[in-house]
């Protein structure tokens, strides 16, 4: 159930899609590939996968050469492509049946797969009757007919309404207990709330490769005080972990820490220390949305 990336660079005549990067997935993790639109995401996943090569770098699915050996590297990988390309004229069985034989993989596994990704009921219909969410799912199913270790979702939830987009977040996170899973998006509360961690692409460069809770840890407090009285600059300067202070009014101050630390106690020490007093005080944490916007502006 590993991923390994090593200095990957790709260009496309001249521009440059993705500028040496490197990550490694060693365990059955969910992990979100962020980024803004062109950022490289789906280059990456085309590269994993075996469908394009690099000009430079090395690429590892469960220690096997993807560049070297792509067909051996994609029996353990199942691939969800961007806009998930289907024959809509087909059957949903009848489908799952076709990639069964292009893949050469056992048919004995297609029942298993349609009621793993919730699809018994609809299995009798044509591809065209169902829903964005449900022809999903048949992607889903097909991406998994071969038991792979590893699932590359190339921005799975793209264009699905918002129930659809719960209940394929609710399978991705299924799929996810027996595998590892690396699906695009650009949306961070979905990155909430299925990822373990998060991996954020800018213009072909990573910029950030986290734990989820590393992450909304090291998010930045931003705290609101007015104090009793006028308080100078060069003494608020004296908070530790500061990073940004600005003076709203008189007596009001709008201060951001990095911290780990709750710095609302902080704040209440260093009144006392200086003998003011705190009148109010507000605080909170800059969520990961905003987080993102800053990161990848
Ligand atoms: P994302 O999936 O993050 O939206 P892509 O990997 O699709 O990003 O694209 C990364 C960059 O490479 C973009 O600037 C895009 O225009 C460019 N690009 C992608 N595919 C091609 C291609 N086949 N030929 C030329 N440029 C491409």
């Amino acid at each position: 159930m590993s991923i390994k990336v090593s200095s990957v660079t790709k260009n496309y005549q001249a521009q440059k899609a993705l500028n040496n990067v490197s990550f490694e997935v060693n365990n059955g993790q969910i992990i979100g590939f962020l980024g803004p639109n062109g950022a490289g995401k789906s280059t990456m996943m085309k590269i994993l996968t075996g469908f394009i090569t690099p000009n430079e770098g090395k690429v590892f699915i469960d220690d096997v050469d993807v560049l070297k050996n792509p067909l051996e590297a994609q029996k353990t990988i199942g691939y969800l492509p961007e806009h998930n390309p289907l024959y809509s004229d087909m059957y949903v069985r009848e489908y799952l049946q076709f990639q069964a034989s292009i893949y050469r993989v056992d048919k004995s596994n297609i029942e298993a797969c349609l009621e793993k990704v919730g699809l018994v009921a609809e299995a009798h219909k044509k591809i065209n009757q169902l829903s964005k969410g449900y022809q999903q799912r048949v992607g889903l199913a097909a991406a998994i007919l071969h038991n792979p270790s590893v699932l590359i979702l190339d921005e799975p939830t793209t264009g699905l309404d918002p129930n659809q987009l719960v209940e394929i977040r609710a399978l991705i996170k299924e799929l996810g207990k027996d595998k590892t899973v690396l699906f695009s998006t650009h949306i961070m509360q979905e990155v909430e709330a299925v990822c373990d961690r998060v991996i954020i692409i800018k213009k072909g460069e990573l910029i950030i490769d986290k734990n989820l809770l590393e992450l909304q840890k090291n998010n930045q407090q931003i705290i609101k005080v007015i104090f009793n009285l006028e308080v100078e600059e060069s003494q608020i300067k004296t908070l530790k972990n500061l990073v940004v202070s600005e003076n709203i009014a008189n007596n009001t101050w709008q201060l951001t820490f990095n911290s780990e630390e709750d710095m609302r106690s902080k704040i209440f020490d260093f009144a006392q220390e200086n003998a003011f007093k705190v009148l109010e005080l507000s605080s909170e944490n800059k969520t990961l949305e905003s987080l993102f916007t800053e990161l990848t502006l």
